[in-house]
């Protein structure tokens, strides 16, 4: 799934639970985890039959389907009361039955009672199981087609393009444990068994599942309008990848032979396919799987892979083995529409996607304390599989800052938490979505690659899905097998420290990562000193790991590319390196390490003059990281502004989008902690917006106008423009209104330039004309019909207005749906920006709760408070804060939580007030 983020002295009601989990034994934990199902029966397979009512018809509750389940069962004790999950299910206990298969006799059922505080139903037997005997259950029921929320079976719509009709379909997201909404069953990942599907519909629409339809037949005593899809069986397989669509959506399909004689097709509403749409991921879909079973050397073993874009979905897709669901904006292409930017959220989540039928699908996780077995898997290899088809998209230059970044903010964050993450409770199985498992699970496994060298690793993964296929694992099955891969090359093995198991363990199992010190004692030697890197979450501030350190030049040259020159070991602080250069040494040049890393003045200045005179000889990543890096540390008061000024000065000249994306939204989060004192923050705006319009001036001069459209190119530019126009730089702020203002048919606004030219329009529009007329196109009917990103960048640009009555207006249109729901947060995102923006939506949210729906999607939750925190800092936000939290799920609650703590150690406004004072002095 792409959803787009604890410790001891922070302990308070949800995090103590936290707290107390991890410091537990995992086999301890789970014998008193009594929401978890027994494991002494389990399912082999479901027989599942359901009649999706979609439209009025006598005799039948409109969005509903009326189903039954056969649930062939084992067990490996004897079985009195059998437990499984089901809520919101009309149930009719007393057609619950209970067969012995091998002597076809009925077992009496004498109850049939629920638990709802765990979503448990029991059938209690009349005698008991016989072990490993198998049973059958039989059971009739009523599946809801919820229209309230976005889980179990639900409603999608859309408004047809000709008629203006409202067409509904009916879909699921069953993740992580809402396939008990759909029927009965043993709703945990573990759990596998094979389906055999049946979907009842009227011939208005057709029937999807993960697997391919095996026959079609009319149903009895039903009008010739109404049929039956029967699916073939699927392999053994999780309950929550289960999928099930009844709609008219239309199909293109991939290219012949473009991956195998598997069907791949793309699935949307019919005007989107017909715009065609649907072609480029068509197309991609193919190259990636092709290239992801040559790379772990087993095949996809589904004959047909679908893939559809749903109307309204809040997260960015579900990887349902055989039949993957997405929202339009991350499947859909269009030419003309979608910018470089956009092609690489398609290229990123479709990879992962793909990468889940392995990770997840392929080899199940044993339990959701080790979801960063899927998700950090995925996210990990879909830059294998985006740097194998589109390798100008330059996803391993990017990861640092579009992944790295993400994880290092999320992970010193108060909200942070292992890798390893055993939920507490059966309802915090909902928040296990984190920046965590995606972004830190794939950052150590990139930081694992080069570790244990890259053919040792993908040696031990290859191995991993072969022996755990059609199985489920926890992390130490992936360890095993790295060390068998190890064991296999004694001279990469002779070069490491310790096992593969105590080096990961060493940062899978607690939060947080290092900041290394770096020292010169003499001209000849370097020291590099370890300690927990601290900014909100301060528990366990020993905390040390097992670190890998990787230098430029190279001490060692005999050693394997990007290998590690030393190891500071768990149980020592440092480590001495000898150096025999006059060079600049620089620590984690790549990027690989998971850390920060804090120079000694002597050091630091030779980088500052290194990059200064010449940065090109320091390598973009390495550029990147000690932006981000100082950037972060003048937050955190590791380092003064003065040394990020110095370092930046040569900014004009940097034309790599990984270091501009890199300091964005730091130097966004200092500027808006700046706010009050609006001098010194106009210094500091100013200082920055011109270097990134200087640096985009350069970058327009050096390439032409085809060239900057295309990869990197086109997203720097993008990036640029937007940075230099937010931090208020006037000759951006005047560009982008004259081609906002000359835009017609003839004089096209370059699709890079779009979300910032929009953006400036709507902010400098003090009359109101642009907002209308903006607002005229958005609201009109025929849009909703269209897929169109340029359209979706419109409505995103009304979140840049600053006036407070345009912001409420728009607030509202979001709460009555006026937009997709795609479009939703990515307005709130851009309101969150302003503090304008930011007061009208905690007014909102402090007196109505409406709007908290638009975050079905917690990483979005994550995002946007993060985006707001930076305007709070009063006592008044802070008590505002906790109101609003009072009303939130547990869930999103600790991530206000997060905030209000960091209003609160900010209380003296110590960190503000160390940063006016150092912008104030330095030289700008
Ligand atoms: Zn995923």
């Amino acid at each position: 799934m792409t959803a787009l983020q604890t410790a001891t002295s922070f302990c308070i009601i949800i995090n103590l639970l936290l707290c107390i989990v991890h410091s537990t034994n995992a086999n301890e934990l789970l014998q008193n985890e009594e929401f978890r199902l027994s494991s002494s029966i389990w399912p082999e397979n479901y027989k599942l039959e359901l009649l999706v009512i979609l439209d009025p018809l006598p005799g039948y509750e409109r969005f509903t389907a009326p189903a039954k389940s056969w649930t062939t069962v084992n067990s490996s004790e004897p079985v009195s009361v059998i437990t499984m999950h089901a809520i919101n299910l009309t149930i009719n206990e007393n057609a619950v039955k209970v067969k012995h298969l091998i002597s076809g006799n009925d077992i009496p059922v004498t109850s049939v009672s629920y638990r709802e505080e765990f979503h448990f139903v029991d059938i209690a037997l009349g005698e008991p199981t016989v072990p490993l005997q198998l049973y059958e259950i039989y059971i009739e029921f009523i599946t809801p087609i919820s229209g309230d929320s976005l889980n179990g079976m639900y409603q999608d719509f859309y408004e047809d393009n000709i008629t203006g009709q409202t067409r509904y379909i009916a879909t699921t997201l069953f993740a992580p444990f809402h396939a008990r909404r759909a029927f009965p069953c043993f709703d945990e990942p573990s759990f596998r068994a094979t389906y055999d599907i049946t979907l009842g519909h009227h011939t208005d629409y057709h029937a999807m599942s993960n697997m391919e339809i095996v026959e079609s037949r009319l149903i009895d005593n039903m009008t010739v309008d109404w049929q039956w899809d029967i699916f073939a069986q699927t392999p053994s397989i999780s309950s929550y990848i289960i999928a099930m669509i009844v709609s008219d959506l239309a199909y293109e399909e991939g290219p012949v032979d473009g991956f195998r004689n598997v069907t791949v097709r793309v699935y949307a509403k019919p005007e989107s396919i017909q715009s065609g749409s649907g072609t480029y991921s068509a197309k991609l879909i193919g190259d990636v799987m092709t290239y992801f079973e040559s790379l772990f050397e087993i095949q996809y073993p589904i004959s047909k892979l679908f893939s559809v874009a749903l109307p309204q979905f809040f997260f960015n897709a579900m990887e349902n083995w055989g039949l993957i669901t997405y929202k339009e904006p991350v499947l859909l292409y269009l030419p003309n529409e979608t910018t470089e930017a956009e092609r690489y959220r398609i290229n990123y989540v479709l990879s992962h996607e793909k990468g889940h039928q392995w990770f997840g699908n392929l080899v199940a996780v044993d339990w959701w304390a080790y979801v960063w077995l899927k998700e950090g898997f995925a996210t990990y290899y879909s830059h294998w599989g985006m740097n194998h088809t589109h390798p100008e998209l330059a996803p391993w230059a990017n990861f640092i800052s579009k992944v790295m970044y993400v994880a290092m903010n999320f992970d010193s964050s108060n909200a942070t938490h292992p890798l390893e993450n055993f939920p507490p409770t059966s309802d915090a199985v909902a928040g296990i979505y984190t920046r965590i498992p995606y972004e830190k699970g794939a950052s150590i496994l990139r930081m694992a690659n080069s570790m244990f060298t890259e053919s040792v690793f993908l040696a031990g993964i290859r191995a991993y899905v072969r022996n755990f296929a059609y199985k489920s694992a926890v992390q130490d099955d992936v360890y095993e097998q790295l060390q068998e891969s190890l064991n296999n090359s004694p001279l990469i093995s002779s070069l490491l420290p310790t096992t593969v198991k105590v080096i990961m363990d060493s940062w899978t199992r607690k939060a947080g990562f290092p900041v290394l010190t770096v020292s010169a004692p003499s001209s000849s030697v370097l020291q590099i000193t370890q300690r927990k890197y601290i900014d909100g979450d301060e528990s366990n501030p020993d905390a040390t790991w097992w670190v890998p350190v990787y230098l430029s030049p190279r001490p060692n040259l005999t050693l394997p590319d990007q290998f590690p020159d030393a190891w500071i070991a768990q149980d020592t602080t440092s480590v001495s390196v000898n150096i025999d250069t006059d060079q600049v040494v620089l620590v984690n040049p790549w990027g690989v390490g998971y850390y920060r890393v804090l120079y000694e003045t002597r050091s630091l200045e030779q980088i500052v003059q290194q990059l200064n005179v010449n940065h090109e000889l320091i390598p973009p990543t390495s550029r990147s990281k000690l932006l981000n890096d100082y950037a972060n540390f003048v937050l955190t008061g590791y380092a003064e502004a003065e040394i990020l000024i110095r370092m930046s000065s040569y900014l004009e000249q940097e034309l790599d989008f990984l270091v501009w994306d890199g300091l964005y939204s730091t130097l966004e989060t200092i500027s808006n902690l700046l706010e009050n004192t609006p001098v010194v923050q106009g210094k500091f705006k100013e200082y920055f917006g011109h270097k990134a319009y200087k640096a985009l001036t350069f970058l327009e001069e050096k390439y032409t106008i085809d060239e900057l459209e295309v990869g990197a190119n086109s997203m720097l530019r993008s990036l640029l423009l937007k940075f230099a126009c937010e931090f208020g730089e006037q000759e951006c702020i005047y560009r982008s209104k004259q081609l906002f203002n000359d835009w017609d048919a003839t004089k096209k606004i370059p699709l890079s330039t779009q979300e910032a030219v929009f953006c400036t329009a709507i902010s400098q529009d003090n009359d109101g004309k642009v907002w209308q007329q903006i607002y005229n196109i958005l609201t009109s009917p025929e849009h909703k019909r269209r897929f169109s990103p340029t359209n979706s960048r419109l409505i995103k640009s009304l979140g840049c207005s600053i006036k407070k009555d345009r912001l409420e207006m728009l607030v509202n249109e979001i709460k009555q749906r006026t937009f997709m729901v795609q479009d939703e947060v990515e307005v709130l995102l851009k309101m969150a920006k302003t503090d304008v923006g930011t007061r009208v939506l905690l007014e909102e949210l402090g007196s109505h709760t409406e709007l908290v729906t638009i975050f079905q999607n917690k990483q979005d939750w994550w995002t946007f408070m993060d985006v707001i925190s930076s305007h709070l800092a009063s006592d008044d936000d802070a008590a505002m804060l906790k109101k609003i939290a009072e009303t939130l799920p547990s869930e999103m609650r600790i991530k206000v939580e997060d905030v209000i703590y960091g209003i609160d150690k900010n209380k003296s406004g110590s960190i503000v007030n160390s940063l006016v004072q150092a912008f104030q002095n330095a030289e700008m």
